[in-house]
């Protein structure tokens, strides 16, 4: 592990503990400067790629899933910390699936589900476009269906 005073890369580890979330904390001193400094050890789950409705695949990017659902949520009370929340729960949930692709519909039943509590109208907007839902009378439907559940 390279110093981050001096850039020299040898350290010792002088303690070790866990935190609650299972990452590994390492206090180490640097052999050459004998500042001391931190790392921490977590484990990486993989994200499983998404599988387009073409058939193509491309990685998960929550940006781009961030992006879209901002557009849904324009001028509704739903704060950027609620969106960045929402797709870390997306996220965190693909990866719990333990698999290695994802069809691109689960997400976006789970985009759905998540904007459903956060904000009705968001949640149509989203709809309308993820759903294609392309007439009146298939949104009125959408909207009924969300009045009575
Ligand atoms: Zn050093």
């Amino acid at each position: 592990m390279r110093c981050p005073y001096c850039n020299y890369d040898g350290s010792r580890v002088v303690d070790t503990s866990h935190d609650s979330r299972g990452s590994i904390r390492r206090r180490r001193e640097c052999e050459a400067c004998k500042q001391r400094f931190s790392t921490y050890e977590r484990p990486i789950l993989a994200t499983p790629l998404i599988v387009k409705q073409d058939g193509t695949r491309e990685e998960f990017d929550s940006e781009k899933l961030i992006r879209g659902i901002r557009i849904s949520c324009a001028k509704r009370p739903v704060s950027a910390a609620d969106i960045e929340r929402l797709v870390g729960e997306i996220e965190a949930a693909l990866q719990a699936m333990g698999r290695a692709e994802v069809s691109s519909r689960v997400v976006g039943d789970k985009v759905i589900a998540g904007l459903k509590k956060l904000d009705q109208i968001a949640y149509i907007r989203y709809a309308i476009v993820y759903l294609r839902l392309g007439d009146l009378e298939s949104i009125r439907t959408e909207i009924d269906r969300l009045l009575v559940s």
